[in-house]
């Protein structure tokens, strides 16, 4: 936001205190002259770190969305599930608005925030001024609050313990990503910094 003046001005997602924004060091922290909230910061290496944790996680959401979560064996027989396949496990069973918004928050939401990650940050990485990185950044930074895989996550472990005792449970290598990729769906949403980036892309416009 910027005043008459072409000063910046900043709200505190705390306090909605309006203070003035200015250029931090590599490294440097912004906080809230009110109530000392996080307002931004300016991370070493730039956009390297983010850019190498979304394609960590793209890969990882790749597997996880590829190979099984587990496998049942009861009575002889097998039958494995992936992330896709427990929400159309749900729609089969006649929940088909639970399985919309399981397959919504699990795989939908993530994937959109990955992709919409990975296209701002390459294309203010390498300045490729692809068309679209400003609308994507306003939406990227609303759709954030709907991917919750570690919701998902939650519900897996208590149907592992609940299924445990009725059938033999195999973990599968998409269960082990899934893992892995709430933690790195994590730390490259910790990593994106809009301030940042709304500063870079007014630098290559
Ligand atoms: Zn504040």
């Amino acid at each position: 936001m910027q005043n008459s003046a072409n000063q910046e001005l900043i709200a505190c997602h705390e306090c909605d205190a309006l203070q003035q924004a200015t250029r931090l060091p590599p490294g440097g922290v912004a906080r809230c002259i009110c109530c000392g909230g996080h307002l931004y910061s300016n991370p070493k290496g730039g956009l390297d770190t983010p850019l190498a944790l979304s394609i960590s996680t793209l890969i990882l959401f790749l597997v996880a969305n590829t190979y099984p979560l587990m496998t049942l064996n009861v009575a002889g027989q097998s039958k494995d599930t992936t992330l896709s396949g427990a929400s159309w496990a749900l729609y089969q069973a006649n929940m088909p608005e639970l399985a919309a918004v399981v397959w919504l928050a699990s795989v939908v939401t993530p994937a959109l925030i990955i992709f919409c990650n990975l296209y701002i940050l390459a294309s203010l990485r390498f300045r490729l001024r692809l068309p679209g990185v400003r609308a994507l950044l306003v939406w990227v930074t609303r759709l954030q609050p709907w991917g919750m895989m570690d919701v998902f996550m939650l519900g897996i472990l208590v149907s592992l313990v609940k299924l445990s005792g009725m059938a033999e449970v195999k973990l599968g290598a998409g269960l082990y990503a899934f893992v892995a990729l709430i933690f790195f769906f994590t730390a490259s949403a910790a990593r994106f910094e809009p301030h940042l980036l709304w500063r870079r892309l007014k630098g290559s416009t």
